[in-house]
This record gives C-alpha cells, sequence and structure tokens, in this order.
C-alpha cells in the first residue's frame, strides 16, 4: 500500500511524535471542547458507500489558525465477517492511524479524544479532512482485511457534532452495559492489550469483566472478539493462572504478562488495588484515582474536570505522575467504568476509602456508590483543600474515619514503644535536609528504598544495612547515579 500520492509522510514511524502548541495548526477536541467523539459502526453493505470521506460543517482550511474546534469521527464499515463486538477495537485505532500521519497528533479516545495538526503539515498540504478520511480508510482495510467497505463522516463544528455525539454516547453506554453484573471468576481466560506501546513502552492493559481497559475503550468483549479476529495482534489472551490473592485479584497469569510487557521489571500486579501492586498506566486513562495521604483516603479525577481537584493539583500535573507505563502506588490511571465494578480498589476498602469525586462524576456514577455512602463523598461543592475535606468527612462521619482513629493509636504506640523495637542506628541519624525538605501536597503513600548497605567509615567496620522508610513521599527520579569518591592526591611539595 503505498501513501506517496499524499503531502505528507503516513506509517507506524510518526506515532509518538508531538505537535507541541507553539507547533500546531489547530486544535480538534481535547479539554476546551465540549463535545468530541470517534465511533465506529457496522452496517449493513447497502448502508455504506466505500472510500467516501463526508464533511459536515467547516473543512481544515476554512478553520482560524491557533483554534480548538469540534470534532466528531465516525466511521461506517462493512464485512460478511464483522461483528459488532469488533466495533470498540476497531474504533480503538483511530488512536494510531491518526498517529500515522506525519505532524498529526491523537490523544485518549471515545468522547475525551484530543487532536492537533501541526504547522509544518499544514504548510505541505494537509489542509483537509479529505485527505485524512482517504488516509484512515486506506490504513482501517490494510489492517483489518475483513472490512470490505469503509466510510467516514467527520463533524466539524458545535451545531452538526450535537445529534452525532448524542448518538455515539448511547452506543458507548450500549457497549459497557453488556459487562456489568459479570465477575473475573464467571470467565476462563483474561485479555491483555499492548496498543499504547508507542507511548508507554513497559504499559500493557489486564482487561477483565471487573476491571475495564484504563482508557474505557476496550472491555473483556471487545478483546475476546479482537484476539479471536488476531491472536497473535496487539490484543491477546492470557492465561488467568492461579488466583494467589482473592481480594487483590492477584493472578499468576496477570503477573506473567505484565513481567513480559515490561522486560521484567514489574512481576506482581493487584487488579483490584491502587497501593500495593498496582496496575500500571498508560496515558490515556480516563481519570486518576489519587492518594490523599491527609485523609487516608482517595480521590478521583477525570480529564473534563478543569482547575485544581481538592489535593492541590490539577488532572495534568497528576497525569504526569501516573503515566508512562509505571506502577506508581497512589496514583492509579483508571476507566469510568471500572468505578461501576463490584471490584472497585476492594484491596483498599472499596467505596468505604473515597472521600471526593467531580460533581459530574459523582452524578454520572451515583447508583453504582453504595447508598449510605452518597452524600459522604465531598465534591468541588463541599472541599477544596484538604482541612476543609477532614471536616468535611468528619462531619459526615465518613467511615474514613476509622483509619484515622488507628492512625492515632499507631503513633501513640510508636512513642511508647517498648525499647527493644527501637533502630539505635537510625536515632543516631542526623537527617537535617529530610527536616527541611517541602513535600508536595497530596502526593504518595510509603515508598520503601531498598536496603542500603553503607561503606565501611574511617576506622571502623560496614555496620549492618537498614531501610529508609518515607511516610508520605513520591520521589521523582530520572535516573539515580552512584559515584565512587575517589580520594584528592596530594600535590607534592617541591
Ligand atoms: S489504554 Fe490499555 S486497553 Fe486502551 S488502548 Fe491502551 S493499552 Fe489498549
Amino acid at each position: 500500500m503505498s501513501f506517496d500520492m499524499y503531502c505528507v509522510g503516513v506509517g507506524p514511524q510518526y506515532e509518538g511524535e508531538r505537535v507541541r502548541k507553539k507547533q500546531m495548526y489547530l486544535e480538534f477536541g481535547g479539554g476546551k471542547v465540549d463535545k468530541k467523539f470517534e465511533l465506529c459502526e457496522v452496517k449493513p453493505p447497502k448502508e455504506v458507500k466505500d472510500g467516501k470521506v463526508t464533511i459536515v460543517g467547516p473543512d481544515i482550511e476554512d478553520m482560524k489558525e491557533g483554534t480548538s474546534n469540534p470534532l466528531g469521527s465516525y466511521l461506517k464499515i462493512s464485512g460478511e465477517k464483522l461483528e459488532t463486538d469488533l466495533e470498540a477495537v476497531i474504533e480503538r485505532r483511530f488512536h494510531d492511524f491518526m498517529n500515522f500521519i506525519q505532524g498529526f497528533l491523537h490523544l485518549n479516545q471515545r468522547y475525551t479524544c484530543w487532536m492537533r495538526l501541526s504547522k509544518k503539515s499544514y504548510e505541505k498540504g494537509l489542509n483537509s479532512f479529505k485527505i485524512i478520511g482517504e488516509i484512515l480508510i486506506k490504513l482501517f482495510k490494510a489492517e483489518f482485511s475483513i472490512i470490505e467497505k469503509a466510510e467516514i463522516t467527520f463533524y466539524t463544528d458545535e451545531k452538526s457534532v450535537e445529534e452525532p455525539y448524542k448518538h455515539a454516547m448511547d452506543v458507548y453506554e450500549k457497549r459497557d452495559s453488556r459487562m456489568r453484573g459479570m465477575k473475573d471468576e464467571d470467565v476462563d481466560d483474561f485479555y491483555a492489550c499492548t496498543l499504547c506501546a508507542s507511548f508507554a513502552p513497559k504499559h500493557a492493559c489486564a482487561i477483565t469483566p471487573n476491571r475495564m481497559s484504563l482508557c474505557g475503550a476496550i472491555n473483556w468483549f471487545d478483546a475476546r472478539a479482537a484476539s479471536k479476529v488476531d491472536p497473535k495482534g496487539p490484543i491477546f489472551q492470557i492465561e488467568k493462572g492461579e488466583l494467589k490473592n482473592e481480594k487483590a485479584g492477584e493472578y499468576t497469569g496477570i503477573n506473567d504478562m505484565i513481567k513480559n510487557a515490561s522486560l521484567g521489571e514489574i512481576d506482581r500486579v493487584f487488579l483490584y488495588s491502587g497501593l500495593e501492586n498496582p496496575h500500571t498506566s498508560c496515558g490515556c486513562f480516563e481519570a486518576i484515582a489519587f492518594y490523599i495521604p491527609e485523609v487516608e483516603g482517595y480521590g478521583v479525577v477525570d480529564r473534563n474536570f478543569s482547575g485544581v481537584t481538592v489535593n492541590g493539583l490539577p488532572f495534568s500535573t497528576m497525569a504526569n505522575s501516573t503515566g508512562g507505563g509505571n506502577q506508581v502506588s497512589g496514583f492509579n490511571g483508571i476507566s469510568i467504568e471500572y468505578m461501576r465494578s463490584p471490584r472497585f480498589f476492594q484491596y483498599d476498602g472499596g467505596w468505604n476509602r473515597f472521600v471526593w469525586l467531580p460533581k459530574q462524576i459523582k452524578e454520572r456514577i451515583l447508583e453504582y456508590i453504595p447508598e449510605e455512602l452518597r452524600d459522604k463523598i465531598a465534591t468541588e461543592d463541599d472541599a477544596m483543600d484538604t482541612e476543609a475535606l477532614k471536616e468535611f468527612l468528619d462531619k459526615k462521619d465518613h467511615p474514613v474515619k476509622e483509619r484515622w482513629e488507628e492512625e492515632e493509636e499507631d503513633e501513640w504506640e510508636d512513642e511508647y514503644a517498648p525499647a527493644e523495637t527501637q533502630m539505635p542506628q537510625m536515632q543516631q541519624m542526623q537527617m537535617p535536609q529530610m527536616q527541611q525538605m517541602q513535600m508536595p501536597q497530596g502526593v504518595g503513600n510509603t515508598f520503601m528504598l531498598p536496603m542500603v548497605q553503607l561503606p565501611p567509615v574511617a576506622g571502623g567496620s560496614g555496620g549492618p544495612g537498614f531501610k529508609i522508610i518515607l511516610n508520605n513521599v513520591k520521589i521523582h527520579a530520572e535516573s539515580v547515579t552512584i559515584k565512587k569518591l575517589k580520594p584528592k592526591k596530594k600535590k607534592k611539595k617541591k
């Protein structure tokens, strides 16, 4: 397949290419735009005109440079072997195929999609959705040979996007609701997805009935359909293996899969915990569950929430700490659908641990929050800093308070702990820098450094190793360098 006739290059080599704000000609969707979507539906052959690209609203060349615009991308496909189960998986490929276009960036999915066109590619001639549509149709048909006909429509202004957006939201809801009621133990196999590997090489999503993928676009049924069509593709079946810890959702099959995907770096995942061996996060998550150490509870923020959250940080700042394929304790990329799961963070205490949600999310999932907790979980209307949150939770008698009492008891025990439990070496250590450090608010839980062996001090012997446990701290380091200091040579006197 050749793309030589186009003004820009097309291929996986452009995936991962960024279009920063100052390089951007236009933006589509994203946080500044209310309605955006991408949708794929399987239709009878007579309803699909192969190769047709339609633009409803202004085209790229009619748009003002530097603006953010609504965009609905609607792909209709037909083919004898196509099943509706495949729609979600094919639709998810908007992500990589749009990224294949030189100077075109695509992020997220469904109703949170966000695209940018670079000035350079616009100047080269990428000035119409006709070009983008034609390229996409070619890529979809090449990747999925079972697509016999494909047609695409772009809705490019507020008015034209309105109705198809509503339709897309209905379709997403129908897909997601099929999964509800099914449990992890009801199925023999799970699935994994590595579609986001170009942005987060160590990451792979484990997809189970009780834990939908982070992007919220691929559920267990979708993954099963995709792996049937292309078993060696980016979405594949994994054996469940042995259930090692039911409450945590630890399966040996998932551990093996993540070990493989992370090249041995990560070897344990608890599906239902955000603090202990949490699932890794790429960058496509719909929302972030963030730990709030001041109240021992969790908050959630989604992409559509603008401004700062109760811990003083906006979504974008937390997204930087969460994504990249890392296993970050206390910062977890999640889908909104996972909040409807009966296993939602069950290892950490489930909904009894959730203390803050954006109002819009709370309304959306209200029926899945246990009734007795509904008015005990704060929103931006109730608390916008951790002090106000603590007061709110105290007044509402939120179950998380039990943990505060435990904490207070622990502090008492620490203070009066018997002498043999103390660590003489640690007591003698002077750590002035630590005492002076200002920790950012609202990050981290407990981070344990590996055992460190102190080098022998002058005239002494190598002492025993020790552990430093930093509570309520998150440390980020691009790299750690340990250098052996060589003693300076004394200059010879002449
Ligand atoms: S977030 Fe997970 S399921 Fe969704 S595309 Fe990325 S890897 Fe696949």
